[in-house]
């Protein structure tokens, strides 16, 4: 992830931006909060007035009980004020984080695969859960502290000077001593809770990586590393963590110190203008009440401050990633022009295509020339990474495309809408993933429409040759695949990645190695039921045996990017490359097995 690309200024108006949406409710809620301190500003005036009243010995039990109801009275108007000014600014910072999650939920929906390539899961997830944790505490809470810390603080000492300068003054020398230590301590605060939340990223990227590969960890009996890395990862978090408890360890006690320093000048200079008679023993208690009421807004000031900073580092992580732009870019024209009335032939033409991974130097796909034409099939071949993977990626239009290097129906794919281009292919993935939903629901993934008729599932499920077994679970289609449901067996889930890939009627059908997992009989059938099925669909069928993609009207054979042999099937066998060697090497292996 980029660092510090993001001022301060702009996380400020970013979270402005969010909050203007919610201004009436939130200033609403201010006002509340306002009058709450009110309430407490004025109660220690009703002290002190009852108090020279008893020293002067003019009190009346009339005027005591008065004053004990005023009392009373603020405090009951003070718990229903305290209750909305919470519902009128917890509220908003609720929504405020709801809308910041959904609009980067729909921003990463739209970034480009290289975003993904080189960023971690664990550290998007840490954006998702701290990040906008602490703007939700900086919107919230912050907010609140903020207007409270600054009224509060202020009108204290509105009250106090109205009761004695000389004193004021002199109890609130420690306050700019206080402005200067926040002042000096926020950035170093910043700057170690940005690296904790680095650090948490790490932890959530180790765990989901853990869980995702436990087959292969309990396979090489790896747990114990994979514990050994895992406790690594959360000292450090821990590590991370104490160096911020340290320093805000070490500020909340300063601030809470300065605070008994004006305590301590109250009590001395305060107690020597009573005894001097210069003060009321009244206004001398009402004096030590205001200092009560400063401490809190001085030590919230530090505390606000504290969670401002955290809001503005996790409001510029956010942005970094918001104004992160995809970098596959379709053409303008592509918008209001699209392809032929909206749809794709489906003639595929590779013309000099180079393609290298950022930020890698190797070029992974070398000057590929290739054409493929509409309504054939072709097989891509090649050694284990040749490059055949990232060569359908490139049609999906994954990566950023040089121009006019690749044209599907004569048309550069940087002008052909995403969206028309992504529907117009039926992919089968290496990984055929599936969601945690119903066989239907998955096979169904890729249509628009939300009630598929079954017998459209069924009739794909039939041709990927998996509806008998499909069948043969208790709840058919609407068996749970996944966590809490049923697991299915790599075969089983290749063909119904098939099937739903065939769902959506596509214009060219992309198999990567989708057909490794099932015996040779199944992928016959499958092969069979494909080409019968998809007359006029063009295909492209990465495989690793030969059998599979044999009777293709070309294959060709890939090796370090570059095309290295192609023809048809009796032309590749006769000739003594790597795919004629393949397919003798293959064809004895049969042999062997079916003797
Ligand atoms: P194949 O499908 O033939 O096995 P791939 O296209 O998957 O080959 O990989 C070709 C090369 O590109 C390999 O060297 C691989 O390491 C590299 N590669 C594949 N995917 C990525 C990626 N997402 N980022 C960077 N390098 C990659």
């Amino acid at each position: 992830m980029q660092r510090n690309t993001v001022s301060t200024k702009k996380a400020l108006v970013f979270l402005f931006s969010y909050l203007k949406k919610h201004a009436g409710m939130v200033m609403c809620g201010m006002l509340l909060l306002v009058a709450v301190d009110l309430c407490q500003l004025v109660i220690p005036k009703i002290i002190q007035k009852t108090l020279d009243l008893l020293s002067e010995s003019q009190f009346t039990q009339g005027i005591i009980l008065a004053n004990a109801l005023k009392i009373l009275g603020l405090a009951a108007a003070m718990v229903i004020l305290r209750f909305f000014w919470r519902l009128c600014i917890v509220g908003p910072s609720r929504k405020i984080e709801t809308q910041i999650r959904q609009d980067i939920f729909s921003h990463l929906m739209s970034l480009s695969f290289s975003y993904f390539n080189k960023t971690k899961t664990g550290d998007i997830m840490a954006l998702c859960i701290n990040d906008l944790n602490a703007i939700r505490m900086a919107s919230g809470m912050g907010l609140i502290g903020l207007t409270d810390a600054l009224f509060m603080g202020s009108m204290s000492i509105v009250f106090m000077l109205t009761t004695d300068v000389p004193l004021t003054l002199i109890t609130i020398l420690p306050m700019p001593l206080i402005v200067f230590i926040m002042l000096r301590f926020g950035g170093m605060i910043q700057s170690k809770f940005k690296d904790v939340q680095e650090s948490f990223g790490t932890i959530s990227s180790k765990s989901q990586e853990a869980f995702s590969g436990i087959r292969v960890i309990k396979g090489f009996v790896q747990e114990e590393q994979e514990l050994k890395d895992f406790v690594k990862a959360c000292d450090e978090y821990v590590d991370k963590n104490m160096g911020l408890v340290k320093l805000w360890g070490f500020f909340f006690p300063i601030i809470s110190f300065l605070a008994c320093i004006s305590v301590s000048l109250l009590f001395y200079f305060g107690g020597l203008s009573v005894l001097h008679g210069s003060l009321s023993l009244g206004k001398f208690m009402s004096f030590s009440f205001y200092i009560g009421l400063l401490v809190w807004p001085m030590m919230a000031i530090g505390w606000v401050f504290n969670m401002l900073q955290r809001g503005i580092a996790s409001s510029k992580r956010i942005m970094e990633l918001l104004e992160t732009r995809s970098d596959v870019h379709v053409s303008a024209i592509a918008d209001i022009k699209p392809q032929k009335n909206g749809t794709i032939a489906g003639s595929i033409r590779f013309d000099r295509c180079t393609f290298r991974y950022e930020p890698d130097g190797r070029d992974i796909i070398s000057n590929v020339s290739l054409h493929i034409k509409q309504g054939t099939s072709c097989g891509i071949m090649g050694k284990p990474g040749s490059g055949k993977t990232t060569l359908l990626s490139l049609l999906f239009h994954l990566f950023p495309i040089a121009e006019n290097s690749i044209r599907i129906d004569e048309a550069d794919i940087n002008d052909i809408p995403l969206s028309a281009l992504r529907s117009a292919i039926g992919y089968v993935p290496q990984d055929s993933f599936l969601f945690s939903d119903t066989i239907a629901n998955n096979i169904a993934f890729g249509t628009m429409d939300e009630n598929c008729m079954p017998q459209a599932i069924e009739r794909v499920a039939k041709l990927a040759a998996i509806h008998d077994e499909i069948l043969r679970f208790v709840n058919g289609y609407d068996t749970k695949i996944g966590e809490r449901g049923i697991t299915l067996s790599g075969g089983q889930k290749q063909r119904i990645a098939i099937a739903r890939a065939l769902l959506i009627a596509p214009r060219i059908l992309v198999l990567d190695d989708a057909l490794s997992s099932v015996d040779a009989a199944t992928e016959q059938k499958i092969l069979k039921s494909i080409i019968s099925a998809a007359k006029g669909i063009t295909s492209i069928i990465v495989a690793h045996r030969v059998s599979t993609v044999m009777h293709c009207d070309r294959i060709v054979v890939l090796d370090e990017g570059k095309i290295i042999e192609q023809g048809t099937h009796e032309q590749l066998a006769a000739a003594e490359g790597f795919y004629a060697r393949l397919f003798h090497l293959q064809k004895l292996s049969e042999e062997k097995v079916v003797p």
